[in-house]
């Protein structure tokens, strides 16, 4: 691939060209953990140009399925089992839950919302929106909100983000969408500046500080090269939200449960 991008610590700024890699990257791409601050970051990223076309989300997820069973059967077996339960039994709704229970009525925006699945189930008081950089899943999810008054944008997060007013959404979904980010500081900020006073948003991603990680270590399900560029911590999850000022609406035990491979947090915009 010829469009990559060198990036500084996306979480305080730090240069590491001269940290040596950890031994979670691969011959492609090199996964660091900054001398500063320790958060774990791929250093060099495809540029969303590529990643609209190439690396979109629905051929990336596939081939990423494909190497892991065709590598290890019994385990991904497990794994999906596992998967499977957890769903079933344990976080049943939990975004929808979510929704209900943080979004005010008004413009709702799911940023990364592929073929609009979840724009389409929204309750109706909400105007579903959605940012997509996959060209034809964001057509395909154009479709499915344009009947309820909102639209879907096919760009990069920021600049989707940045054709939107200030004050204006309610609701912002992050949902498996942060870990993918190049510039994820920026786009909370960017969000902050879109709610509105008291909005909230919704964020999950993976949790590298789960204990699945710290067994499995460097084949861990949640290093996807070079998808996952930021692997966050409770601690600098939170810690990149209030930095932007965003307040920590919810994030209990249950939201961060070191058994799962993912976290939930919500943030909110002070009045
Ligand atoms: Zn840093």
């Amino acid at each position: 691939m010829n469009y990559i991008l060198f990036r500084n610590c996306p979480y305080c700024g730090n240069n590491n060209a001269n940290t040596q890699p950890t031994e979670f990257g691969n011959g492609s791409w090199t996964i660091k953990a900054c001398s500063s601050c320790n958060f774990v970051y791929i250093e060099t990223t495809p540029v969303y140009e590529s990643l609209s076309e190439d690396l979109a989300w629905e051929k990336t997820s596939v081939a990423e399925k494909a190497r892991k069973v065709s590598k290890e059967p019994i385990r991904q077996f497990i794994s999906e089992q596992l998967k499977t339960f957890r769903r079933s039994f344990l976080k049943r709704n939990k975004l929808p839950e979510l929704i209900q229970k943080y979004f005010a009525k008004g413009n709702v925006l799911d940023i990364g919302c592929a073929g609009g699945g979840l724009l389409a189930n929204l309750d109706q008081i909400h105007i579903p929106h959605g940012i997509e950089i996959s060209k034809n899943l964001a057509l395909q999810a154009n479709e499915q909100v344009k009947l309820r008054g909102g639209y879907v944008v096919h760009n990069d997060a920021l600049s989707g983000l940045k054709e939107l007013p200030s004050n204006y959404l309610s609701g912002v979904i992050l949902s498996a969408f942060l870990e993918h980010e190049i510039n994820p500081r920026e786009v909370l900020k960017e969000i902050y500046r879109t709610l509105t006073p008291s909005g909230s948003c919704i964020i999950k991603v993976p949790n590298f500080a789960s204990i699945n990680r710290l067994v499995r270590g460097k084949k861990w399900c949640g290093f996807r090269l070079p998808d996952h560029v930021n692997y966050f911590t409770p601690t600098n999850l939170v810690g990149m939200c209030q930095g932007v000022g965003f307040h920590i609406r919810q994030f209990k035990f249950s939201d961060r449960l070191p058994i799962s491979d993912n976290m939930w947090i919500v943030v909110q915009k002070l009045k």
